[in-house]
């Protein structure tokens, strides 16, 4: 019988990106002199990710007058993005104690393939997990069913036999795994209302490690 399935959302899923990123603009301001507001300025238009960074770099070096390319800026944070993110290490124990019940684990991100590579292995993901899916190096993004059918491959699954996705987003995340054939729960961060067809919801990737660890793998999923 094959494993179980869980699939689970990177960015402010299992890894807290708007505290990288925060981290990354104080940085980035402080080292270029952008003035008191830059930072606040600079979270604000990232709008928690979901500006493309290509668009994002063209306003900020139109905003402080950079003279480097946009492709410079932004080739420059997804170097160093990576080493400002981590994942805490009860989700990383959580996941090892998923796999070691017997689930097949991965991760299916929307993404640049360097940037969201890089999370994966400096958090210590990599070691966590059967297999991922990273939209930029797929050439399709979630919602699309296609990259959670990657992701399911990764770990040696398949949509046909179901599985669960743990996600942030409600249209990328959860609708799109429901429309993957894969039943949901939905990481509530505050910023958006319940997305229908979500059966739980969790505030934290923890509280969803522990639902699943609950389940009885192949009867429940
Ligand atoms: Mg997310």
């Amino acid at each position: 019988m094959a494993r179980p399935l869980a699939l689970f959302d990177l960015d402010n899923t299992l890894v807290d990106r708007l505290a990288a990123f925060e981290r990354w603009a104080a940085e980035f301001a402080a080292r270029r002199g952008l003035g008191p507001d830059a930072v606040a300025w600079l979270v604000r238009t990232d709008a928690d990710g979901s500006v493309p960074m290509d668009v994002f770099f063209g306003l900020v070096r139109a905003r402080f007058g950079l003279p480097e390319p946009v492709e410079e800026l932004w080739a420059a944070y997804r170097a160093r993005l990576p080493r400002l993110v981590t994942c805490r290490p009860e989700v990383l124990d959580g996941l090892a104690r998923l796999r070691a019940a017997g689930w097949a684990v991965g991760i299916v991100t929307n993404g640049m393939a360097d940037n969201q590579t890089g999370k994966i292995r400096r958090t210590g993901l990599a070691g966590r997990v059967d297999g991922w899916a990273i939209s930029g190096a797929e050439g399709v993004r979630k919602p699309d069913a296609r990259l959670f059918g990657i992701g399911a491959a990764r770990c040696g699954a398949s949509l046909t036999d179901g599985g669960w996705f743990v996600g942030d987003d409600p249209v990328k995340d959860v609708a799109g795994a429901l429309a993957a054939g894969l039943r949901a729960i939905w990481v509530d961060r505050g910023r958006a209302p319940r997305p229908p067809g979500a059966e739980h919801v969790v505030t934290d990737v923890l509280d969803a490690l522990e639902l699943l660890m609950g389940m009885r793998p192949g009867g429940a999923v």
